[in-house]
């Protein structure tokens, strides 16, 4: 059963024009289970309902003809209950629905199930037969688990516009709009560039060849510089491994061979397509084949096939990546973007970042906000390998994409652009100006950095101090551990560029979606696993280098070190890094260098040490709160999942009763007290934050001048009426309406986002 699924599933999904896909869809199911009847109803808003999108049994001139409404017949129940619905006498069931024309009287038997897709009905698959039996259990499981899978293709399918009933899927690139979640604010208009895994097939994109004698020339290279690995690893092995491993290499040697693998890539290389895009068809091509067959053993050689195109891939890619150029104008857009591919390109090429994975939350996320590039994340139903070169509009507020956007849509965004740039203007005035509330509540504005090129922005905007130093982003873009000098140096351009402000350096914080190439980490669970402190203290010989570094590259300047702690969850990770730290620090007096003593400070990201906030506060110098993964673990959404990107909530009450606990408990330790999370970044929590006695909001430099908008314009007693109001609500949308609208009603309107329209707003995090 499960192979006839997979079988199914993998046909559908290759198919690339979806009217002929559903068809096929139809006819395998219907041999599948030996029925004389499968049909497959997609819900069309535009006809009002249901519409036949592909039969084998019924009549096929009806196909794209006949529309049921919502409401009507067994079709229209099963999507109303959203569940299956098996009957053995349909026609004599009260919801039967007589179309004259499509010409199911004979038949009996009938069982649907509904097609869903993140809790909407797309269509309903149905399955009909002359007999009056029920089907039985397994039937119906196997379509249910079909419908399920399926679900994403017609969820692609409908989301990219496709006209199911006729289109072909390359027109639907025009004028396309596509939904994911906001990254980052602000509206891009520029050329799709795709980038893709390193060694990934199925994430190579298929374009065609510049230039043919080259793609050849860089697939012979590759292919020789495979050849010589196996060959290697032959000799290598000559002794070690029996005579069948070892054949199993001269196997690989023959599949690369002119009347294999290599004439069938190099034959579509020549009729057209890249190098990698013609061994990515190749590969899929022969795994296809194999998967197929009975035997297992020969199944596994399909695996063989993948390995040997991984490989080839590999240095494919490697002999590319040279070349990779990002013209300006660039939007980025890949499966998953990592914060290291954004690290890596000239922020002044940027104008767009779409990922497929991810969130709002995402590193790569604030990243792309850090930097004032739009960005939509979790855009799950983007063609994405499709869009290299495509004219592309990225509205970061909504998270919206259009794809070779209308001249008037074009006109529309640009205009868009063009007031938000005069806001900016506007903004930029407060610059050397306080922020003080209307009541004279002073508030420390400072910016999270990990860029050099934040320094400039930051400072340009008016920072107090940099709250929150990524350290692990340069980690990122080497491959290495950069050494103590050279970390020195880096942390000493950011001191001295800030001086006097004080600057928390926040030790280095792997793990979770934050992976250094040089260091893999490989885990089931990694937001739960090796992550912040947790690595550091395992690893002393790293933490040492770090923090020597840090208090080093302070020597001589006035303003504070902060040291702060990542993923602290109990006491005593804090009284160990406080010996390793004081360790640091007589190391380097020893050296004879004079310096000061660094504050040392938590992060509180952990529930855990919400409860201990007290206790920490007392033993730490400062407390800032990480609410970006404090949210992610007091609510148990991944702040990378898309499909649980709407339960996560930054204002959810208890996130915000929370907030309120650590400040209470760090007031009555008379301690520093701030927040480096996105939340601080947005009008709705800096206002909160604010009446709850936040010293320091630390944001991404491009929300700094909004926030401090916002805040010379209210008073701190209407911000702690607010306050007192919210913490007596009881959901996130709640406390989300009645804020904006509070602000809205003090003539702060200007920075909410009030209704789902496209006008300007300005807005944090996702
Ligand atoms: C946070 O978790 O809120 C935080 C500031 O750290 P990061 O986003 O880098 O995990
Ligand atoms: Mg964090």
């Amino acid at each position: 059963m499960l192979a006839t699924l997979r079988k199914i599933v993998q046909d559908v999904t290759q198919e690339s024009n979806f009217a002929a896909s559903v068809q096929l869809l139809v006819s395998s199911v219907r041999s599948a289970l030996g029925t004389e009847v499968c049909s497959i109803y997609l819900v069309n808003a535009d006809r009002g309902g249901y519409v036949l999108a592909a039969t084998e049994g019924l009549n096929q001139d009806q196909i794209g003809q006949t529309v049921l409404s919502r409401s009507q017949g067994l079709v229209g129940l099963v999507g109303t209950r959203a569940e299956p619905l098996n009957l053995d006498a349909a026609p004599s069931h009260r919801s039967f629905h007589y179309v004259p024309e499509i010409g199911e009287e004979p038949f009996n038997s009938f069982l649907g199930v509904p097609i869903m897709h993140q809790g909407r009905v797309l269509g309903v698959l149905v399955v009909q037969q002359r007999d009056p039996r029920r089907f039985d259990e397994f039937e119906e499981a196997f379509l249910v688990t079909l419908s399920a899978q399926l679900a994403t293709v017609v969820a692609h399918a409908e989301a990219i516009g496709s006209h199911y009933l006729s289109g072909v899927q390359r027109d639907i690139i025009d004028d396309g709009s596509f939904r994911g979640f906001p990254g980052a604010p602000g509206i891009g208009i520029g050329n799709g560039v795709v980038v893709h895994p390193v060694a990934d097939l199925d994430a190579v994109p298929l374009r065609p060849a510049t230039d043919i004698t080259v793609e050849l020339t860089l697939l012979d290279r590759a292919l020789e510089a495979v050849r010589n690995d196996i060959r290697s690893i032959i000799q290598d092995f000559q002794v070690s491994l029996p005579q069948e491993e070892l054949a199993l290499f001269d196997a690989y040697l023959h599949m690369l061979d002119d009347n294999a693998l290599a004439g069938d890539i190099r034959a579509k290389v020549r009729l057209g397509q890249w190098a990698q895009g013609a061994l990515k068809l190749v590969i899929r091509e022969h795994v296809n084949r194999f998967d197929m067959m009975e035997d297992p053993y020969l199944r596994e050689r399909g695996s063989d096939v993948k390995d040997l195109g991984v490989r080839v891939l590999a240095y494919l890619q490697r002999i590319r990546e040279k070349k990779t150029q990002f013209p300006k104008n660039t939007v980025l857009v890949g499966e998953e973007v990592t914060p290291s591919m954004l690290a890596n390109i000239p922020a002044d090429r940027l104008c767009g970042v779409i990922s497929v994975q991810g969130s709002g939350n995402s590193h790569v996320a604030i990243l792309a906000r850090a930097m004032g590039i739009p960005a939509v994340m979790g855009a799950v139903d983007i063609p994405a390998y499709d869009l290299e070169g495509v004219k592309l509009i990225v509205d970061g507020h909504y998270g919206e994409i259009f794809t070779n956007p209308s001249q008037q849509r074009l006109e529309e965004s640009e205009s868009l652009i063009d007031q938000e740039r005069m806001f900016d203007e506007e903004l930029f005035e407060l610059k050397e100006l306080p922020c003080i509330t209307q009541d004279g509540w002073r508030v420390q504005l400072w910016v999270n950095i990990g860029l050099s090129g934040d320094i400039t922005r930051s400072l340009d905007r008016g920072a107090e101090g940099i709250g929150l130093f990524r350290t692990e982003i340069p980690f990122m873009s080497q491959d290495r551990f950069p050494t103590e000098a050279e970390q020195r140096a880096l942390y000493r351009e950011h001191m001295e560029a800030f001086e006097p402000r004080p600057v928390t350096m926040r030790t280095l914080d792997i793990g979770g979606d934050k992976a250094l190439s040089y260091f893999p980490i490989h885990e089931e669970n990694p937001f739960l696993g090796w992550r912040g402190i947790r690595v550091t203290l395992d690893h002393p010989e790293i933490f040492l280098v770090q923090i020597r570094a840090m208090i080093k590259a302070n020597a001589g300047l006035l303003g504070d070190l902060r040291i702060m702690l990542p993923m602290i969850s109990s006491l005593s990770e804090l009284r160990s890094a406080k010996i390793l730290i004081n360790q640091a620090y007589t190391e380097v007096i020893e050296e004879g260098i004079r310096v000061k003593t660094p504050q040392v400070g938590v992060l509180i990201e952990v529930p855990a040490a919400v409860y201990q906030a007290r206790l920490l506060a007392k033993e730490a110098d400062f407390i800032a709160v990480g609410s970006n993964d404090l949210t992610q673990y007091m609510l148990a959404v991944d702040r990378n999942n898309p499909r649980v990107a709407d339960l996560y909530k930054e204002v959810h009450p208890a996130v915000l009763s929370a907030l309120r606990e650590v400040a209470r408990a760090v007031h009555a330790e008379e301690k520093p007290l701030g927040i480096c999370g996105e939340l601080a970044g947005t009008p709705i929590g800096a206002v909160l934050l604010m009446a709850m006695g936040y010293h320091v909001l630390s944001m991404n430099a491009t929300h700094l001048p909004k926030v401090k908008w916002v805040i010379r314009n209210i008073k701190r007693s209407d911000a702690r009426r607010i306050l007192a109001r919210v913490l007596r609500m009881d959901t996130a949308e709640e406390v989300e309406d009645y804020v904006q609208k509070q602000l809205v009603n003090a003539g702060l309107g200007k920075v909410v986002r009030t209704k789902k329209s496209r006008q300007l707003v300005t807005r944090g995090a996702g």
